[in-house]
Protein backbone atom coordinates (compact mmCIF):
# COMPACT_ATOMS: atom_id res chain seq x y z
CA UNK A 1 0.00 0.00 0.00
CA UNK A 2 0.85 3.43 -0.61
CA UNK A 3 4.37 2.09 -2.57
CA UNK A 4 3.88 3.77 -5.49
CA UNK A 5 2.34 7.19 -3.83
CA UNK A 6 5.72 7.15 -1.79
CA UNK A 7 7.89 6.67 -4.23
CA UNK A 8 6.19 9.51 -6.55
CA UNK A 9 6.32 12.24 -3.52
CA UNK A 10 10.04 11.18 -2.76
CA UNK A 11 11.43 12.09 -5.95
CA UNK A 12 9.22 15.76 -6.15
CA UNK A 13 10.25 16.52 -2.56
CA UNK A 14 14.18 15.33 -3.20
CA UNK A 15 14.25 17.95 -5.82
CA UNK A 16 12.85 20.73 -3.36
CA UNK A 17 15.41 19.27 -0.92
CA UNK A 18 18.14 19.87 -3.21
CA UNK A 19 17.75 23.35 -4.03
CA UNK A 20 18.27 26.57 -1.69
CA UNK A 21 16.05 29.03 -2.69
CA UNK A 22 12.45 28.49 -3.42
CA UNK A 23 10.14 30.65 -5.41
CA UNK A 24 6.69 31.02 -5.69
CA UNK A 25 6.51 29.03 -8.98
CA UNK A 26 9.23 26.52 -7.63
CA UNK A 27 6.44 25.44 -4.71
CA UNK A 28 3.56 25.89 -7.77
CA UNK A 29 5.23 23.35 -9.94
CA UNK A 30 5.97 20.68 -7.43
CA UNK A 31 2.37 20.84 -6.22
CA UNK A 32 0.84 20.40 -9.53
CA UNK A 33 3.47 17.02 -9.20
CA UNK A 34 2.08 16.18 -5.96
CA UNK A 35 -1.78 16.78 -7.60
CA UNK A 36 -0.93 13.76 -10.54
CA UNK A 37 0.72 12.12 -7.84
CA UNK A 38 -2.58 11.83 -5.64
CA UNK A 39 -5.13 11.66 -8.72
CA UNK A 40 -2.87 8.90 -9.43
CA UNK A 41 -2.93 7.13 -6.56
CA UNK A 42 -7.08 7.11 -6.42
CA UNK A 43 -7.16 9.68 -3.82
CA UNK A 44 -10.61 11.72 -4.57
CA UNK A 45 -11.16 14.88 -6.44
CA UNK A 46 -12.33 16.83 -3.70
CA UNK A 47 -9.48 16.10 -1.44
CA UNK A 48 -6.69 16.27 -3.56
CA UNK A 49 -7.95 20.06 -4.26
CA UNK A 50 -8.88 20.69 -0.80
CA UNK A 51 -5.13 19.61 0.11
CA UNK A 52 -3.17 21.18 -2.47
CA UNK A 53 -5.22 24.38 -2.00
CA UNK A 54 -4.16 24.08 1.97
CA UNK A 55 -0.19 23.59 1.29
CA UNK A 56 0.01 26.46 -0.78
CA UNK A 57 -1.76 28.97 1.10
CA UNK A 58 1.01 28.49 4.26
CA UNK A 59 4.03 27.61 1.71
CA UNK A 60 3.64 30.35 -0.30
CA UNK A 61 4.04 32.67 2.68
CA UNK A 62 6.61 34.68 2.98
CA UNK A 63 8.38 33.31 6.21
CA UNK A 64 8.62 29.95 4.71
CA UNK A 65 10.18 30.92 0.80
CA UNK A 66 12.65 33.28 3.02
CA UNK A 67 13.44 30.97 5.48
CA UNK A 68 16.64 28.79 6.04
CA UNK A 69 15.51 25.84 4.67
CA UNK A 70 12.63 26.40 2.27
CA UNK A 71 12.28 22.89 0.96
CA UNK A 72 12.38 21.51 4.42
CA UNK A 73 9.72 23.98 5.34
CA UNK A 74 7.70 22.84 1.99
CA UNK A 75 7.82 19.32 3.38
CA UNK A 76 6.82 19.60 6.45
CA UNK A 77 4.10 21.65 5.71
CA UNK A 78 2.80 18.75 3.33
CA UNK A 79 3.31 16.73 6.38
CA UNK A 80 0.93 18.62 8.57
CA UNK A 81 -2.03 18.39 5.73
CA UNK A 82 -1.29 14.87 5.15
CA UNK A 83 -2.23 14.57 8.80
CA UNK A 84 -5.39 16.73 8.87
CA UNK A 85 -6.76 14.82 5.74
CA UNK A 86 -6.64 11.74 7.69
CA UNK A 87 -7.97 12.88 10.49
CA UNK A 88 -5.48 14.14 13.25
CA UNK A 89 -6.67 12.01 16.00
CA UNK A 90 -6.10 8.68 16.28
CA UNK A 91 -10.22 7.15 17.83
CA UNK A 92 -11.18 3.56 18.73
CA UNK A 93 -14.88 2.41 19.37
CA UNK A 94 -16.74 4.24 21.12
CA UNK A 95 -18.15 1.94 24.29
CA UNK A 96 -19.75 5.13 26.35
CA UNK A 97 -23.40 4.30 26.44
CA UNK A 98 -25.65 2.07 29.04
CA UNK A 99 -24.68 -1.77 28.11
CA UNK A 100 -25.43 -4.11 25.88
CA UNK A 101 -24.21 -1.25 23.86
CA UNK A 102 -24.88 -2.11 20.08
CA UNK A 103 -22.63 -1.84 16.89
CA UNK A 104 -24.19 -2.12 14.03
CA UNK A 105 -21.54 -3.36 10.96
CA UNK A 106 -22.13 -2.45 7.36
CA UNK A 107 -20.58 -2.88 3.87
CA UNK A 108 -21.08 -4.17 0.98
CA UNK A 109 -20.61 -8.14 0.21
CA UNK A 110 -17.04 -9.01 0.24
CA UNK A 111 -15.54 -5.81 2.12
CA UNK A 112 -14.59 -7.89 4.63
CA UNK A 113 -17.47 -7.15 7.74
CA UNK A 114 -18.07 -10.32 8.92
CA UNK A 115 -14.08 -11.02 9.83
CA UNK A 116 -13.92 -7.66 10.70
CA UNK A 117 -16.76 -8.29 13.32
CA UNK A 118 -14.76 -11.03 15.00
CA UNK A 119 -11.74 -9.39 14.74
CA UNK A 120 -13.37 -5.86 16.82
CA UNK A 121 -14.99 -9.11 19.28
CA UNK A 122 -11.78 -9.97 19.90
CA UNK A 123 -10.13 -7.04 20.13
CA UNK A 124 -12.78 -5.50 22.94
CA UNK A 125 -12.25 -8.51 24.57
CA UNK A 126 -8.62 -8.93 25.05
CA UNK A 127 -7.99 -5.09 25.42
CA UNK A 128 -11.05 -4.06 27.17
CA UNK A 129 -12.27 -7.07 29.03
CA UNK A 130 -15.56 -6.64 27.45
CA UNK A 131 -18.41 -9.51 27.12
CA UNK A 132 -19.46 -9.40 23.36
CA UNK A 133 -22.09 -11.02 21.68
CA UNK A 134 -21.58 -11.40 17.83
CA UNK A 135 -24.61 -11.77 15.74
CA UNK A 136 -25.27 -12.00 12.10
CA UNK A 137 -28.87 -10.81 10.16
CA UNK A 138 -27.68 -11.99 6.88
CA UNK A 139 -30.68 -13.86 6.19
CA UNK A 140 -29.93 -14.08 2.58
CA UNK A 141 -26.34 -15.78 1.74
CA UNK A 142 -27.47 -19.32 3.78
CA UNK A 143 -24.44 -19.85 5.72
CA UNK A 144 -23.70 -16.62 6.58
CA UNK A 145 -25.02 -16.67 10.19
CA UNK A 146 -22.88 -20.27 10.14
CA UNK A 147 -19.96 -18.42 9.36
CA UNK A 148 -20.73 -15.50 11.47
CA UNK A 149 -20.74 -18.54 14.23
CA UNK A 150 -17.48 -20.16 13.20
CA UNK A 151 -15.58 -17.00 13.31
CA UNK A 152 -16.91 -15.99 17.12
CA UNK A 153 -15.78 -19.75 18.33
CA UNK A 154 -12.41 -19.08 16.54
CA UNK A 155 -12.20 -16.03 18.74
CA UNK A 156 -13.75 -17.34 22.07
CA UNK A 157 -17.00 -14.95 22.13
CA UNK A 158 -20.50 -15.59 22.26
CA UNK A 159 -22.78 -16.04 18.98
CA UNK A 160 -26.35 -15.21 18.90
CA UNK A 161 -27.77 -18.84 18.83
CA UNK A 162 -29.73 -18.97 15.21
CA UNK A 163 -33.17 -19.27 14.92
CA UNK A 164 -33.72 -19.75 10.65
CA UNK A 165 -37.46 -17.92 9.77
CA UNK A 166 -36.66 -14.56 11.32
CA UNK A 167 -35.76 -11.38 9.72
CA UNK A 168 -32.97 -8.99 10.32
CA UNK A 169 -34.89 -6.75 12.41
CA UNK A 170 -36.03 -10.12 14.53
CA UNK A 171 -32.69 -11.19 14.90
CA UNK A 172 -31.49 -7.75 16.25
CA UNK A 173 -34.28 -6.69 18.59
CA UNK A 174 -33.38 -10.62 20.03
CA UNK A 175 -29.67 -9.86 20.24
CA UNK A 176 -30.43 -6.51 22.16
CA UNK A 177 -32.48 -8.34 24.31
CA UNK A 178 -30.58 -11.39 25.19
CA UNK A 179 -27.84 -8.83 25.63
CA UNK A 180 -29.59 -7.24 28.10
CA UNK A 181 -30.92 -10.78 29.51
CA UNK A 182 -27.15 -12.26 29.80
CA UNK A 183 -25.43 -9.48 31.01
CA UNK A 184 -23.40 -8.54 27.63
CA UNK A 185 -21.03 -5.04 27.49
CA UNK A 186 -21.11 -4.95 23.75
CA UNK A 187 -23.70 -6.40 21.08
CA UNK A 188 -22.02 -6.50 17.49
CA UNK A 189 -24.61 -6.45 14.64
CA UNK A 190 -23.54 -7.92 11.01
CA UNK A 191 -25.86 -6.97 8.04
CA UNK A 192 -25.94 -8.78 5.16
CA UNK A 193 -24.10 -6.71 2.40
CA UNK A 194 -24.92 -6.77 -1.48
CA UNK A 195 -22.66 -6.45 -4.35
CA UNK A 196 -23.63 -2.91 -4.89
CA UNK A 197 -25.48 -0.12 -3.23
CA UNK A 198 -29.40 -0.51 -3.48
CA UNK A 199 -32.63 0.83 -2.32
CA UNK A 200 -33.49 -2.77 -0.13
CA UNK A 201 -30.32 -2.83 1.36
CA UNK A 202 -30.79 0.47 2.32
CA UNK A 203 -33.99 0.30 3.50
CA UNK A 204 -32.80 -2.72 5.69
CA UNK A 205 -29.72 -1.32 7.04
CA UNK A 206 -32.38 1.81 8.28
CA UNK A 207 -35.22 -0.19 10.04
CA UNK A 208 -32.01 -2.77 11.61
CA UNK A 209 -30.61 1.19 12.65
CA UNK A 210 -34.13 2.45 13.96
CA UNK A 211 -34.78 -0.65 15.95
CA UNK A 212 -31.27 -0.88 17.72
CA UNK A 213 -30.29 2.85 17.77
CA UNK A 214 -26.49 1.79 17.50
CA UNK A 215 -23.70 3.94 19.72
CA UNK A 216 -21.39 2.88 16.56
CA UNK A 217 -22.37 2.56 13.04
CA UNK A 218 -19.19 1.18 11.42
CA UNK A 219 -18.94 1.22 7.71
CA UNK A 220 -16.19 -1.89 6.16
CA UNK A 221 -14.71 -0.60 2.85
CA UNK A 222 -12.10 -2.65 1.19
CA UNK A 223 -9.33 -0.44 0.37
CA UNK A 224 -8.37 -2.56 -2.80
CA UNK A 225 -11.85 -0.84 -4.29
CA UNK A 226 -10.35 2.53 -5.13
CA UNK A 227 -12.65 5.35 -5.97
CA UNK A 228 -15.79 3.14 -5.74
CA UNK A 229 -14.62 2.69 -1.86
CA UNK A 230 -15.50 6.51 -1.80
CA UNK A 231 -18.91 6.18 -3.81
CA UNK A 232 -19.77 3.27 -1.49
CA UNK A 233 -19.00 5.54 1.76
CA UNK A 234 -20.73 8.57 1.05
CA UNK A 235 -23.68 6.78 0.21
CA UNK A 236 -23.63 4.61 3.46
CA UNK A 237 -23.00 8.09 5.62
CA UNK A 238 -25.65 10.10 3.60
CA UNK A 239 -28.34 7.30 3.36
CA UNK A 240 -27.76 5.68 7.48
CA UNK A 241 -25.33 7.22 9.09
CA UNK A 242 -22.36 6.20 10.03
CA UNK A 243 -19.55 6.81 12.76
CA UNK A 244 -16.82 5.71 11.82
CA UNK A 245 -14.82 3.53 8.91
CA UNK A 246 -12.88 0.18 8.55
CA UNK A 247 -10.47 -0.07 6.40
CA UNK A 248 -10.29 -3.70 5.16
CA UNK A 249 -7.05 -5.27 2.94
CA UNK A 250 -4.51 -2.45 3.79
CA UNK A 251 -2.03 -5.62 3.71
CA UNK A 252 -2.48 -5.55 -0.24
CA UNK A 253 -1.20 -3.36 -3.14
CA UNK A 254 -3.60 -1.20 -3.65
CA UNK A 255 -2.80 2.13 -4.77
CA UNK A 256 -4.23 3.66 -1.15
CA UNK A 257 -6.25 6.92 -2.46
CA UNK A 258 -9.37 5.50 -1.16
CA UNK A 259 -7.92 5.72 2.32
CA UNK A 260 -6.77 9.01 2.04
CA UNK A 261 -10.06 10.05 1.07
CA UNK A 262 -12.40 8.67 3.49
CA UNK A 263 -12.12 11.26 6.31
CA UNK A 264 -12.39 14.21 4.32
CA UNK A 265 -15.29 13.14 1.93
CA UNK A 266 -17.40 11.39 4.48
CA UNK A 267 -16.04 13.57 7.49
CA UNK A 268 -16.03 10.44 9.96
CA UNK A 269 -12.93 9.24 11.06
CA UNK A 270 -11.11 6.10 9.72
CA UNK A 271 -11.02 4.12 13.34
CA UNK A 272 -9.22 0.64 12.46
CA UNK A 273 -7.51 -0.82 10.11
CA UNK A 274 -8.11 -4.74 8.51
CA UNK A 275 -4.10 -6.31 7.53
CA UNK A 276 -4.46 -9.63 7.02
CA UNK A 277 -6.93 -12.98 6.86
CA UNK A 278 -5.91 -13.89 10.77
CA UNK A 279 -8.48 -12.88 13.22
CA UNK A 280 -5.63 -10.69 15.03
CA UNK A 281 -4.98 -8.62 11.72
CA UNK A 282 -6.63 -5.40 12.48
CA UNK A 283 -4.73 -2.21 13.37
CA UNK A 284 -5.76 1.07 15.45
CA UNK A 285 -5.56 3.83 12.63
CA UNK A 286 -2.48 6.33 13.49
CA UNK A 287 -2.64 9.31 11.14
CA UNK A 288 0.44 10.64 11.62
CA UNK A 289 1.71 7.03 11.23
CA UNK A 290 0.58 6.82 7.84
CA UNK A 291 1.50 10.61 6.82
CA UNK A 292 4.90 9.35 8.07
CA UNK A 293 4.53 6.09 5.75
CA UNK A 294 3.60 8.16 2.96
CA UNK A 295 5.98 10.29 2.86
CA UNK A 296 8.68 7.71 3.58
P1 LIG B 1 -18.16 -9.94 4.10
O1 LIG B 1 -18.89 -10.52 2.92
O2 LIG B 1 -18.09 -8.45 3.99
O3 LIG B 1 -18.68 -10.39 5.41
O4 LIG B 1 -16.64 -10.41 3.96
P2 LIG B 1 -15.84 -11.53 4.74
O5 LIG B 1 -15.62 -11.14 6.14
O6 LIG B 1 -16.46 -12.86 4.49
O7 LIG B 1 -14.42 -11.42 4.04
C1 LIG B 1 -14.22 -11.74 2.66
C2 LIG B 1 -12.78 -12.23 2.48
O8 LIG B 1 -11.86 -11.17 2.76
C3 LIG B 1 -12.39 -13.35 3.45
O9 LIG B 1 -11.65 -14.30 2.73
C4 LIG B 1 -11.53 -12.65 4.50
O10 LIG B 1 -10.59 -13.52 5.06
C5 LIG B 1 -10.87 -11.57 3.67
N1 LIG B 1 -10.43 -10.40 4.47
C6 LIG B 1 -11.16 -9.67 5.35
N2 LIG B 1 -10.42 -8.66 5.86
C7 LIG B 1 -9.19 -8.74 5.29
C8 LIG B 1 -7.96 -7.97 5.41
O11 LIG B 1 -7.86 -6.98 6.14
N3 LIG B 1 -6.91 -8.39 4.65
C9 LIG B 1 -7.00 -9.48 3.82
N4 LIG B 1 -5.91 -9.80 3.12
N5 LIG B 1 -8.12 -10.20 3.67
C10 LIG B 1 -9.20 -9.85 4.41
Amino acid sequence: MFEGLTGRLGDIFDRLRRRGALSEEDVGAALREVRIALLEADVALPAVKAFVAGVKEKAVGQEVLRGINPGHMVIKIVHDHLVELLGETSEEINLSATPPVPVLMLGLQGSGKTTTSAKIALRLKTREKKKVLLASLDTRRPAAQEQLKVLADQVGVASLPIIPGQTPVQIARRAMETGRLEGFDVVMLDTAGRLAIDDELMAEVVEIRDATKPVESLLVVDAMTGQDAVTVATNFNERVGITGIVMTRIDGDARGGAALSMRYVTGKPIKLLGVGEKVDALESFHPDRIAGRILG
